[in-house]
């Protein structure tokens, strides 16, 4: 009838608004959560074949949240995009990490360097290049301890203005990994127009190492190629000794994953290095 009609309407008003006010409440989280300083910064060593020397860390983002605890990237970091937040929390990854890595250069590691996610949208803003010029010189950190890990996402839409700032990247020293390779449609096609140093093989292909046969000839195929150009290749998502054998057989160069560390707090990586 006419009435049930009118009911359902305002059923649906009330539940589009009900979950406006929780999209509200999560926006106003988030951005509480950069006034209140509540993002962390992990470190995840990437160590050589033998697993007695960490190269490098990726830096991964946490949110010590008032009430739930430690929450991972990808339960907020969809929507720190969503709602431009991205930027201001993708400086201070930045910044903090430039800055962490200069105490750890202070106490004796010299040689540690970081490798640092950066979302697309912040890598098209306009200050990003500034910024991390600025940055480098505040924190007196040389661009070679310092490398970006990017996805495809970067490059969607303009690849010639994408190429110009790679380009000013690298002038600094600064190198560039192509994350998550081979998940996306045209990882080939970026790897040929791109300036990128690093490849970093996805956990889905080195999940299934060394029994399934997709798994083994996509590896195998990325490491002659990247052999070929002159790329470091980064296996990620290692856990265990039959998944190494077969990278180290493949002569993979860094390895990151369980098998070797979790993602660990600056004080227990600190422990860890030190
Ligand atoms: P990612 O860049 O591919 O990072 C690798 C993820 O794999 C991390 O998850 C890490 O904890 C996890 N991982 C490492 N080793 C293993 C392993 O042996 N087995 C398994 N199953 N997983 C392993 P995490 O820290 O939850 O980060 C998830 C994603 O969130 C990242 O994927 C990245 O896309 C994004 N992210 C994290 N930190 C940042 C950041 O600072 N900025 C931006 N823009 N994105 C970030
Ligand atoms: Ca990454
Ligand atoms: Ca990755
Ligand atoms: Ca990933």
């Amino acid at each position: 009838s006419k009435n049930t009609g009118k009911n359902q309407v305002r059923f649906y008003d009330e539940e589009l608004e009900q979950s406006e006010r929780r999209r509200h409440q999560l926006e106003d989280e988030l951005s509480q959560a950069i006034t209140n300083e509540e993002f962390l910064l992990y470190y995840q060593p990437q160590v050589d074949a033998e697993g007695t020397t960490i190269l490098k860390a990726e830096v991964l983002l946490r949110w010590q949240h008032p009430r739930h605890g430690i929450v991972n990237p990808d339960e907020f970091i969809p929507h720190l995009e969503e709602y431009g937040l991205i930027i201001p929390v993708g400086k201070w990854i930045l910044e903090e990490s430039c800055r962490q890595l200069k105490v750890w250069h202070n106490a004796g590691k010299h040689e540690l360097c970081l490798s640092i996610n950066v979302s697309a949208n912040q890598f098209k803003h306009p200050d990003f290049i500034e910024f991390i010029e600025i940055c480098l010189i505040k924190h007196q950190i040389s661009g070679e301890q310092i490398e970006l890990e990017l996805t495809e996402g970067v490059a969607i839409h303009d690849i010639p203005s994408t190429i110009k700032k790679m380009d000013r990247l690298q002038e600094l020293g600064i190198r560039i990994a192509l994350d998550d390779f081979g998940t996306g449609y045209s990882s080939l096609s970026y790897l040929k127009h791109l300036p990128i140093n690093t490849l970093k093989i996805d956990q889905s292909f080195v999940q299934g190492l060394p029994h399934d046969g997709y798994d083994a000839a996509i590896v195998e195929t990325t490491m002659v190629m990247a052999h070929h150009l002159g790329l470091t290749v980064v296996a990620e998502g290692v856990e265990n000794r039959v998944q190494l054998a077969f990278l180290k057989k493949q002569q993979c160069h860094l390895y990151q994953g369980f098998l070797f560390s979790q993602p660990l707090n600056v004080d227990r990586f600190s422990e860890l290095i030190l």
